[in-house]
């Protein structure tokens, strides 16, 4: 898809009535269908790295592919001689692409500000949130666009981006559409955070959404942006933020309407010492234990990243039994948020 593409097609839905947004996206969806080559061949690699059961790596290696999805992997002499695109690759390797399962493309705004760059978490966050309540829609798109460009210069494929402030009329879809120009396949979250300091969590009110909208939103976008078919190129996710700041309610009243739609959950959980303290005297649990009792864990049903685990005996890691985690052990080492935990 091309800018000029994006600017006619996905602008318009930013002040569109919501029931435009539909329209909106199958239109998204048949332009991206119509650029689409129905048989691709890569040969030639000089090495394939298929990073299968095997680890096989194959010389003079390629690929050969239908409508987005990979039919063939192996020597190029074992694979049609035709196809609709040929791409030969002599001189490059090929790799399966990256997945980032954890990101915040907006803060690729605020990475350099000085007073946060030893700060705990806490004190990081606490830092940070007056200048993200400033953003604005067009901050979102250019952070979206930047981070999305780094991720595919580093050879990912595929991310997973947790979108929590909507400031000064900020909407997901200054995400989605971005995303959609750049390429990359996109689970857009709908993040969000309830819990202001006003009734004992830790951001600004200013930074704080109501719930009955935060959920109306969810919904919304949901139904008109999820694409749940295998090879997706957006499928929203609801991401509550995190225990310190967000109500229980809404994250029961967010895990229902996942279920009820199939769409994944993504959040933070036992991210520092802070954290577990904030819960123990707030909710009498500590991070993962108030977590079950809010319907958010169980075999299968869910996927539950989270950036850390307390360190040692605490680890709770494994008591999340059937969903995923997103380890971030670099951020973790970094100054003053503490040691990492073991992943088991
Ligand atoms: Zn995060």
């Amino acid at each position: 898809m091309l800018i000029s593409d994006w600017k006619e097609i996905g602008q318009p839905a930013v002040d569109n009535p919501l029931s435009d947004q539909r329209s909106t996206q199958i239109r998204i969806q048949k332009s991206k269908i119509s650029n689409l080559m129905p048989t691709l061949l890569v040969r030639h690699a000089t090495m394939l790295v298929t990073m299968d059961d095997h680890r096989r790596e194959i010389p003079d290696g390629g690929l050969f592919i239908r409508d987005g999805f990979i039919e063939q992997a192996g020597p190029t002499s074992e694979l049609p001689s035709s196809a609709d695109e040929i791409l030969d690759l002599n001189g490059h390797l090929l790799l399966p692409g990256l997945i980032n399962t954890h990101h915040h493309f907006y803060q690729t705004l605020t990475r350099a500000v000085p007073d946060a760059q030893d700060a705990n978490l806490f004190n990081w966050l606490k830092t940070l949130y007056p200048i993200w309540a400033r953003m604005r829609p067009e901050d979102i798109r250019t952070s979206t666009q930047t981070a999305l460009a780094e991720l595919a210069l580093s050879g990912c494929t595929a991310a997973s981006d947790h979108l929590y402030l909507f400031p000064n009329g900020s909407r997901l879809e200054d995400e989605i559409f971005p995303a959609l120009e750049v390429g990359l396949r996109l689970h857009a979250s709908r993040g969000s955070m309830s819990l202001g300091e006003s009734q004992g969590g830790l951001p600004p009110d200013s930074v704080v959404e109501d719930e009955e909208s935060i959920l109306r939103d969810s919904q919304r976008l949901i139904e008109a942006y999820h694409d749940p078919k295998p090879g997706a190129m957006t499928q929203v996710v609801l991401a509550p933020c995190s225990p310190f700041s967000v109500t229980g309610d809404l994250m029961r009243q967010s895990a229902e309407l996942g279920r009820q739609y199939g769409v994944q959950l993504h959040t933070h959980l036992a991210e520092t010492q802070d954290e577990e303290s904030f819960c123990l005297e707030l909710f009498g649990y500590r991070p993962v234990a108030y977590m079950k009792s809010l319907g958010w864990v169980g075999p299968g049903r869910m996927v539950c990243p989270f950036r850390a685990c307390p360190p040692g005996p605490r680890s709770a890691c494994t008591l999340i039994t059937g969903c995923g985690v997103a380890h971030l052990p670099l951020l973790e080492n970094g100054p003053g948020l503490g040691e990492s935990a073991p992943v088991l």
